[in-house]
């Protein structure tokens, strides 16, 4: 296995939708076991390809503490949303910023597990949270995006020089 870089804000790859995976096959399970490494070592709950620089509908996520049960979502597509609810949440591919943002509640998912097996999945609040998020990413949004403009540049601008302090 091996680490890989997280891509940040405001690298083009993170606006761009994601293409569908093909075959689920030994080279996807390669990429599936490196992106749980990077996340588990960067700490976060929820990873998709495009954060680490491959544009493929598929992100990765773990609701445990003690990592022991990874989970994988290939081609996800939302079935069902409802409720609505105000939360903070944080990204990797934006180190330091944290929003508060309407999403929905409760969220059905569809997908393709590691082996290619059809499955659905429900959750509500933080996990229904974290399941819309990466499958923004792979929209090509991010959770900048769910505010208005003028909003939304005084957030660039706010996380640019949270950038160039990290960088000092
Ligand atoms: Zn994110």
């Amino acid at each position: 296995m091996s680490l890989l870089k997280i891509v940040e804000y405001p690298d083009p790859i993170l606006k761009t939708p994601t293409e569908p995976v093909a075959d689920v096959d030994a080279a996807l399970h390669q990429l599936i076991d490196d992106m749980f490494e990077t996340m588990y070592y960067a700490g976060g709950v929820g990873l998709a390809a495009n954060q680490i620089g491959v544009s493929k509908r598929l992100f990765i996520m773990d609701m445990t503490e003690d990592k022991s049960a990874p989970m994988v979502f290939v081609n996800p597509q939302i079935i069902e949303q409802s409720g609505e609810i105000s939360y903070q949440e944080g990204c990797l591919s934006f180190p330091g910023l944290y929003l508060d943002l309407v999403r929905a509640q409760k969220v059905t998912v569809e997908a393709l597990d590691r082996e290619g097996k059809q499955f659905t999945f429900t959750r509500e609040d933080y996990w229904a949270r974290c399941l819309l998020h990466e499958i923004d990413h792979l929209d090509g949004v991010t959770f900048l995006d769910h505010f208005k403009p003028l909003k939304r540049k005084m957030l660039e601008a706010k996380f640019e020089k949270l950038c160039k302090r990290r960088k000092m």
